[in-house]
Formats: C-alpha cells, structure tokens, sequence
C-alpha cells in the first residue's frame, strides 16, 4: 500500500480529516465538529482519538506523517500553536495558546507531526495546484470569516523571527472605529471581511441572502464600499512584495459574481506605480473543501524532504 498523509483542517467550525497520497488524492474525506475537540477535556488527547479512529476506520497502514492546520499564527518551530482566537470552548476561553500541539500526538503516534497556519496551508495547495513553485514571490490574501494572509517567495513560506507575520488583518485601517473581536478598534476585518457582509446584509438588504449578495447587489454603494475595503488590502500587499502572482481566494471571493473587474481595477488603482509599471497576474482560489487537508500533506511533504 502506499504511504499517506494525514492531513487535517481544524477550522473554527468544522474540522476535516483525510489520508493524502503522494500525488496529492484526498482518500476517505471526513468532516465532523470543530467543538468536538474544543469541548473535550483534553483538547490533544481528543485530536489523537479522532485519528486513532480514522486510522482503524481507513485500515491504513503506512502513514508517513500526521500533519495540521490551525486558524492562527504558528511559531517557527512548527508545533506550538500561538492563539486560536475563534477556536473556543463552551466557557468561551481560547482552547489553544502557545500550545505545543504537535508533542503529545508525535509522542502517541511515533511518527513526525506538523502545526501550519491553515491559510498558509492552503496557499501550498494552491501553488501546487496551479504549478506556481517556480515564481519569485506568491503573496496570497484569504478573504473569509476573516483575513488571512501568506506570503512565498522563491518557494520558500516567508516567517517572522517567531512566526507571527502577516496579521494583516489586524491592523487598523487609518481612523477607523468599528470595534474588533481582537480588542483593537478599526481592523481590516472589521471592513472586508465574511462577517462585514452579513453586517452590511442585515443593515441594508435583510431580505437577501448571504450567497445572493452580489448578484443582487454588487452595483450599489455598501457592496462597492466593501469591495474597495477588501481590494486596499490587496493593494497594501501587491505594493510591498511586487509579486508575480497574487492569489484572491477564502469565502468572499469565491462567491457566486464577486465582481472581479471591478476589484481588479480598485487593487490595480491604489497600488504603487513601480509595482504597477511591471504588474502582476491574479489567481483565483477555487472553492474545494479539501484545500486545507491537502495543503496540510504538502507542507508535511516539504518538510519531510526539503527543496
Ligand atoms: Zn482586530
């Protein structure tokens, strides 16, 4: 039998789990809970049970490695956890804070185990899938719940002295107000973001569906206000790294008419005229629930047999 991966995507609200071939096929796809793990007593402990299951469910025998995402910044040692802001349990506490998660699993299983942020997870998958290894610099920007960020260059993960770059969603924008879930007051979040379209939906358009939000109504103000909010991050970032591809993917772009032109023209717009002068080409991340899974075997991959 060939070795696999096992990868998993512990989101804030669900958590995926499945075997990755080396050709990166996703085998026995599960997805259940994210609260499972973030209710039990022991959150590690539970994590192990859930692939122990998996492993005996799946009959697998040859797993290479045990690999996973998290939503939050990894420190550069690739197992402790920095904090799972949206991961908490039913107290209403972060489950997981400059945690060593890879430890206790690597101890039970007896075989290498990985933590990655899972945007950055799934900017990997998209490089792979899109056969983009050999660029210079891939900045992806992940527009969902919230913002994410990641940032390869010359095919290597840029890190931080201790891992917690790229929070760009978390920096204020210039005066704003609006109150974040971080403390802080006026985050990028706060203006282009999953949650300031159900705000914008439940102030303007109650009767409109989440997914129908741009079909209905990408042509009026607070739509062409959001966009403008989500392009200026974009264009902070294509400004500082001069990239040669950025890559627009997470919940809100991928929706049903995200209005690409016109969010292509606001990013190309405010960004600096000597990254514009050579310009750079957009991606868009397509929607497949197996990203993180599978970016998460590609990052075990690099770091198993580095470049
Ligand atoms: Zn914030």
């Amino acid at each position: 039998m060939e070795s696999v991966i096992i990868g998993i995507d512990l989101g804030g609200t669900n958590l995926r789990i499945g075997a990755v071939t080396p050709d990166n096929r996703m085998l026995a796809p599960r997805v259940m809970k994210s609260s499972i793990v973030a209710d039990a007593k022991n959150p590690i402990g539970k994590i192990c049970e859930i692939i122990t299951g998996y492993i005996e469910q799946n009959q697998l025998e040859n797993v290479e490695a045990i690999s996973i995402g998290v939503p939050s910044s990894v420190e550069n040692d690739k197992e402790t956890v920095i904090c799972t802001t949206n991961i908490r349990n039913r107290a209403g506490e972060v489950v997981f804070s400059h945690t060593n998660m890879a430890k206790d699993v690597r101890e039970h299983f007896q075989i290498p185990v990985f933590i990655n942020n899972d945007v950055n997870n799934i900017m990997l998958y998209d490089i792979a899938a899109n056969q983009l290894e050999e660029k210079k610099v891939v900045v992806g920007i992940y527009i969902g719940t919230g913002v994410g960020a990641s940032v390869v260059i010359d095919g290597k993960p840029l890190e931080g002295k201790n891992g917690a770059e790229l929070d760009i969603g978390h920096m204020p924008y210039f005066q704003g107000e609006v109150e974040c879930s971080c403390g802080k007051k006026g985050c990028c979040e706060c203006y282009a973001s999953g949650w300031r379209l159900q705000e914008i939906r439940k102030k303007y358009y109650p009767d409109t569906d989440i997914k129908d939000m741009f079909t209905q109504h990408k042509d009026e103000r607070p739509l062409k206000e959001f966009i403008q909010a989500c392009a200026n991050i974009y264009a902070v970032m294509a400004t500082i790294f001069n990239p040669d591809t950025m890559i627009v993917g997470g919940g809100v772009p991928e929706m049903k008419d995200f209005p690409k032109e016109e969010f292509e023209r606001e990013v190309n717009k405010n960004t600096g005229t000597d990254v514009m002068y050579y310009g750079f080409d957009y991606l868009y991340s397509r929607e497949f629930v197996g990203k993180g899974v599978i970016g998460a075997a590609v990052f075990a991959r690099r770091k198993l047999r580095p470049i």
